[in-house]
């Protein structure tokens, strides 16, 4: 008799284990095809699982350990301009291949592709918008998009942004994600740093304000030019921001680089960049500064009175 309650006790004990066994499996199983299906999303820093819709409340920034996850174009302009007032411009500019170049793809066809698997013509979108109801011209890089490197299209979209700016009296802000100059476009990839920079210092002549966002990474050609042409220059939380890369540059030196070399709070450290803000005090960080940096309009009553003011001293 006590043996056979034993035996059922047993039993049942094996029975709970095999079920705890099932049902474990199948959570994680279920919990995989979530991460799948993108509900899910877990930390590449700490390996915290979040809910997609928390973490995208949160604008991609883990709640956790404050990481920053990166962001393609399309959600950046949602995360920082005001709804409804985004008018995209040169959306018809297209890249062509004037080299013919082949490395292990076409040029030709690796654009083909990423057209079709990415709804996007090149690694730039640019428009015209608000943050908190002050106007802006906006570029955002898309670092999907051949690693966001900067080739004739992007050169040209981001210039006629500035020039546009300029013509209008609107502050500039672009989101800089780079890994260079597109080498497919070879010569004509360089040009464009010197193009969107000749743009940039009409802007900067008419007494404009520029707003480079440097997030990561931003590398080779883009932060040689307009990265680091910036009248306020913000980065965000532990990017990689630099020129050449760390590997390159520890051959030709034949030394060991320190840890937070060319991360932004390095560059901080040694004044190349202004500020780090969070990108969840983003938006909030450039209406300040837009709002505090407004061209004054020549009849502004505070103009006025301090020519009135100061008219009794010239006098005299
Ligand atoms: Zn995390």
């Amino acid at each position: 008799m006590a043996n056979n309650e034993e035996s059922r006790g047993l039993k049942s004990l094996l029975d709970w284990f095999a079920n705890r066994r099932k049902s474990g499996s199948t959570n994680l199983e279920r919990q995989e095809r979530e991460i799948a299906d993108g509900l899910w999303h877990k930390c590449p820093k700490c390996g915290v699982l979040s809910y997609t819709k928390d973490l995208r409340a949160n604008q991609m920034v883990c709640v956790e350990c404050g990481h920053h996850n990166r962001v393609d174009s399309d959600e950046r302009i949602r995360q920082l301009i005001d709804n409804n007032t985004w008018r995209p411009i040169d959306e018809h500019l297209r890249p062509t291949d004037p080299l013919q170049f082949r490395d292990r793809k076409l040029y030709s066809d690796r654009l083909r592709e990423m057209e079709e698997k990415l709804g996007l013509v090149d690694a730039v979108k640019t428009g015209l918008g608000e943050i908190n109801g002050l106007p802006v011209a906006l570029g955002v890089m898309d670092f999907r998009f051949m690693g966001g490197s900067m080739g004739s299209v992007v050169g040209e979209k981001l210039t006629r942004l500035i020039e546009q700016a300029t013509q209008r009296r609107y502050p500039v802000v672009i989101i800089c994600t780079s890994g260079g100059a597109r080498m497919q476009e070879g010569m004509l990839s360089l040009m464009q740093m010197a193009k969107i920079s000749a743009a940039l210092e009409r802007h900067r002549q008419a007494k404009l304000l520029y707003i480079p966002i440097l997030t990561n990474p931003t590398t080779g050609g883009v932060t040689a030019s307009f990265a680091m042409l910036g009248d306020i220059i913000i980065a965000e939380p532990k990017a990689t921001i630099g020129f050449a890369g760390r590997r390159v540059i520890e051959q030709t030196l034949r030394e060991k680089l320190p840890e937070d070399f060319q991360t932004a709070e390095d560059l901080l450290k040694h004044g190349f960049v202004d500020d780090i803000v969070s990108r969840t005090q983003l938006k909030k960080t450039l209406a300040q500064l837009i709002a505090l940096h407004q061209p004054i309009p020549t009849t502004h009553p505070m103009v006025l009175w301090e020519t009135m003011s100061l008219s009794p001293t010239a006098a005299e």
